[in-house]
């Protein structure tokens, strides 16, 4: 028998605000000195109150709005009641019936089989609370300490409806959301860091059946590769049960990276009793413009996002999926090929452009333009980004700029560079981010292409060469090659191998 799953995901990211959300300790949990940014309100010290950080409700509400939710109109803030050691306070202040966002939803890239697919998976709610401490453990386990400069930082949870049905889409969807955030400069969401995490609901029923299965929870899933590998041996362990006639059992499970295999932490007991009710200490918030929460402006100020970029790409630039993910997997990147691109064909719009790259109206040729576009992704998507990662640079720290990247490109799709040249060049650009005519005129690597100076240069080859080009003429075709040899070292190898080929052919006719 098949077993179809059902998956939910229930999202945490920091905000990157500046202070946290109900105080002005400073925000900043990865990288001070352990309970260094910690107030008395953040403590959860005696006759303190806590006033909301505007920044972190604005936050919310641009995911909210990119994720096309309906923003309440009017919102609250609950207490949370649990007790545990990282949780000052002995409550979270976070929301429950009136969140900020609900019923929203994110389109995911799955590749389909014939071409480009999109799935959409709907968001059931996205709220604001605070994170609780960090316990920390000694390494022989007997000591336990407590970091709260996390205590009272500003998260955001998602959850999704439980719409997906494989651990690729699991995935797909905690990428793209986490692409989104970092669109938004909403959340850096490095899960490495514990600025986002993931927790998988997944259950199996049998195919066809409208009951839903035993369901299972995920927890500390610390990579989305870990969620998808996790998601997928769930799916297949709860299959192998319900295949014998047994039952799944109803627990919490963790990731047991060594194994590649997940493992019973806590079965369920009875549904926490969490005695939510609404925060006293802090008021109900309209959202309203008059009340500083100006959503159409925040609309319009909102950049393009991943999904709509996607989507461009493949239109403008005949990307397929892989590509065009590639490109926009960081908006800067997407930016400088942008830029390279319309450099390149700046430069091809001026004078001293060869002639045949426009057409008599002096507009680009249709050939050129798609020429430029395909060599400018080309050398960004393989040259540019292997670069970066062999030497670990961020496309923020890059020497070369976008100008100087197009018109590299300018110099390759005219001929004069070859395409070796063109990456002795672009390793000199790379580290020095001189500019790439002023590196080819000093190493002497501008291609000649020109017909004229080739053609002195092969009848002098054809002079000396007397037994190659009698072998040639005898029908042996590699004399041919012999000779383009030939041409290129008396060129110094600067000739245009192919024109040179082609003009000796000609000659030797
Ligand atoms: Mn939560």
């Amino acid at each position: 028998m098949d077993y179809t799953p059902t998956i939910g995901l229930e999202i945490h990211a920091h905000l990157n605000t500046r202070t946290k959300l109900f105080c002005g300790s400073l925000n900043n949990p990865s990288d001070s000195e352990p309970n260094t940014n910690i107030c008395a309100i953040c403590m959860g010290h005696p006759g303190v109150l806590p006033v909301a950080n505007k920044e972190a409700i604005d936050k919310i509400l641009q995911v909210g709005l990119a994720l096309k939710c309906q923003i309440a109109d009017h919102s609250k803030f609950d207490r949370k009641n649990y007790f545990y050691p990282d949780l000052p306070k002995g409550y979270q202040i976070s929301q429950y019936d009136k969140p900020f966002c609900e019923n929203g939803y994110i389109d995911i890239p799955i590749q389909g089989e014939r071409g480009e697919e999109y799935k959409r998976i709907d968001v059931e709610r996205i709220h604001l609370e605070e994170d609780a401490g960090r316990l920390v453990h000694s390494e022989d386990g007997k000591e336990t300490y407590v970091d709260f400069n996390r205590a009272g930082v500003p998260l955001m949870e998602l959850v999704t409806k439980p719409v997906l049905s494989s651990a690729l889409e699991a995935r797909k969807f905690a990428e793209e959301l986490r692409l989104i955030l970092r669109y938004l400069n909403i959340s850096d969401a490095d899960m490495e860091k514990g600025q986002m995490r993931i927790e998988v609901n997944l259950s199996l029923a049998p195919e066809g059946s409208k009951e839903l299965g035993t369901k299972v929870e995920m927890k500390n899933l610390n990579s989305l590769r870990v969620v998808e590998d996790a998601t997928a041996y769930e799916i297949e362990r709860q299959s192998k049960i319900l295949e014998v006639g047994e039952k799944v059992i109803q627990e919490t499970r963790g990731w047991d990276e060594n194994k590649q295999q997940t493992f019973s932490q806590r079965s369920k007991e009875e549904a926490h009793d969490y005695r939510y009710f609404p925060e006293p200490d802090l008021p109900p918030i309209t959202i309203s413009a008059d009340n500083g929460f100006d959503l159409d402006r925040m609309l319009k100020s909102m950049p393009e996002l991943p999904q709509a970029k996607r989507n461009r790409f493949m239109e403008e630039f005949g990307h397929n999926l892989e590509t065009a993910d590639v490109l926009i997997e960081n908006s800067d990147l997407a930016n400088y090929f942008e830029g390279s691109v319309s450099e390149a064909l700046h430069w091809l719009q001026q004078d001293s452009a060869p002639a045949n790259t426009r057409d008599a109206d002096g507009k680009i040729t249709a050939e050129s333009d798609k020429k430029i576009r395909e060599l400018t992704t080309n050398y960004i998507v393989k040259n540019l980004r292997t670069l970066l990662a062999d030497t670990g640079t961020g496309i923020k720290n890059l020497k070369i700029t976008h100008e100087n990247f197009g018109e590299l490109i300018y110099l390759i799709h005219t001929g004069n560079l070859s395409s070796a040249a063109a990456r002795e060049v672009l390793d000199e650009m790379f580290d020095t981010g001189k500019d790439p005519s002023d590196i080819m005129e000093e190493r002497g690597l501008k291609q000649v292409s020109d017909e004229g100076a080739l053609e002195q240069i092969i009848e002098e080859v054809i002079a000396k060469q007397e037994k190659a080009v009698n072998d040639f003429k005898n029908g042996e075709e590699s004399a041919l090659k012999f000779l383009i040899g030939q041409v290129m070292a008396q060129s110094k190898g600067s000739a245009n191998p192919q024109i040179a080929g082609e003009l000796l052919k000609k000659k030797l006719k």
